[in-house]
């Protein structure tokens, strides 16, 4: 196990150093940007589903994307996020494009979908629309949510989903268990205030997303919204007092995995960039973290809760 980590720690290290991309010149806008949690950890309406995962209805001036699509653990259909799509009033055949973050069962759809390099957005057959598909993998829809017309951009390079509207790249990592893994976050420029940064599991570490935004573009960094994995003094998916979460998310042996130095050190340079508004995902980070970020960050400290909107 060691020696898969080590090896997988080599090419993700070799991958990036690799991947330099050039800056993207007069980069589009938005003039507005809502960020809708249909799926993750927390919620403060009783009525909507929550489950370890992430599916966010990202509307960048009249575009949307769906970023990801929930964890469905229990192979439900409707899936929690179909029943939260109709609890808030969400229809499919308006979102204009699909982005998927990376791999992992809670950001697919479940493990089956892992396992087979499919999404499904529930356990049934689903109207998906024919819309372009963004992953940094070779992925396809489960047969059950199958539509021919959606054209699939498999790509680890930064792309221009609409303008103002961009995925960052994909950046590596070597994961405990898990292994290699490559993720993408979607960054949108907001007319007047700057990138807003929208991170799936963060297992490339908000740092090198941070990197990478500013590597890509002239603009300051305004948000940081969505999950950076931190299962630190608990964790949303536990096997007795074994926090599973902890030991498949680092790329250290699971008794070094992730921990508070970890913590501190991202919420350094997401001070560092200037961050007006910060919004960690709880689907793989613990209270404990939670807390520590509304403590370091104040009133630019948003809950990130399925159901209600964060507007920027
Ligand atoms: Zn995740
Ligand atoms: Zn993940």
């Amino acid at each position: 196990m060691f020696i898969k980590l080590w090896m997988d720690r080599n090419r993700a290290e070799k991958e990036r150093n690799a991947r330099n991309y050039p800056r993207i010149e007069n980069p589009g806008s938005v003039s507005s940007l809502t960020v809708l949690p249909l799926i993750d950890f927390k919620t403060s309406f009783p009525e909507a589903k929550t489950e370890p995962g992430v599916s966010y209805l990202v509307t960048a001036g009249n575009f949307k994307v769906l970023m990801d699509v929930g964890y469905n653990a229990k192979r439900e259909h409707p899936s929690p996020l179909m029943s939260n799509m109709k609890l808030f009033g969400v229809n499919l055949a308006e979102i204009n494009a699909l982005f998927i973050s990376h791999l992992h069962l809670d950001h697919l759809g479940g493990s089956k979908d892992q396992r087979k390099h499919t999404f499904s957005l529930s356990n049934g057959p689903v109207d998906f629309p024919p819309i372009p598909v963004y992953s940094p993998l070779p992925v396809k829809p489960s047969s059950m949510n199958f539509n021919p017309g959606s054209e699939i951009h498999v790509s680890l390079d930064p792309v221009e989903l609409a303008p103002g509207v961009y995925g960052l790249g994909s950046i590596p990592r070597a994961l405990y268990l898990m292994g290699y893994t490559e993720e993408q976050a979607l960054a949108v420029n907001v007319v007047g205030k700057g990138l807003v940064l929208i991170i799936g599991c963060g297992h490339q570490t908000v740092e090198r997303v941070i990197q990478r935004a500013e590597q890509l573009f002239d603009l300051p960094i305004y948000g940081i919204i969505g999950g950076l994995h931190f299962p630190v003094h608990g964790g949303r998916i536990m096997i007795g007092p074994v926090n599973i979460q902890a030991i498949v998310g680092s790329d250290r042996m699971p008794w070094n995995g992730i921990n508070e130095n970890d913590v501190y050190r991202a919420i350094r340079a997401i001070e560092d960039a200037n961050a007006k508004i910060v919004s960690l995902s709880a689907h793989d980070s613990s209270d404990w973290a939670i807390d520590q970020f509304k403590k370091a960050f104040g009133p630019a400290y948003q809950d990130l809760l399925v159901g209600t909107p964060i507007e920027i």
